[in-house]
């Protein structure tokens, strides 16, 4: 896939990853599950390292629970994590207004 395209699509990757850790704690596999849903399939090794990058910019916070012997990583949104989803959803707004009027 071009780079470019890799790019947007990881872009709205984290978008659905912030809508969705805003309204329910989510971890790596069932979100893999999600975005299969929609059409992206990532591996762990993809999107493993994004839950962490957004974890380090504090959009993220992770929480350890031991399930069924294995330590699984819970994602919720940050306060920041809500502001940037509302900035980012203005935006889509704006975008999609515009690639819709033609
Ligand atoms: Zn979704």
């Amino acid at each position: 896939m071009a780079t470019i395209i890799r790019d947007v699509f990881l872009s709205f990757v984290r978008v659905h990853i912030l809508h969705h850790a805003a309204k329910e704690r989510v971890f790596g596999l069932a979100m893999i599950e999600e975005l299969r849903r929609h059409g992206y399939a990532l591996s762990p090794g993809t999107l493993y390292p994004i839950l962490h990058a957004m974890e380090q910019s504090e959009l993220l916070k992770c929480e350890q629970k031991v399930v069924g012997g294995k330590v699984r990583k819970y994602y919720t949104s940050t306060a920041k994590g809500r502001r940037m989803l509302a900035e980012v959803k203005e935006r889509i707004q704006e975008l999609l207004e515009e690639l819709l009027e033609d």
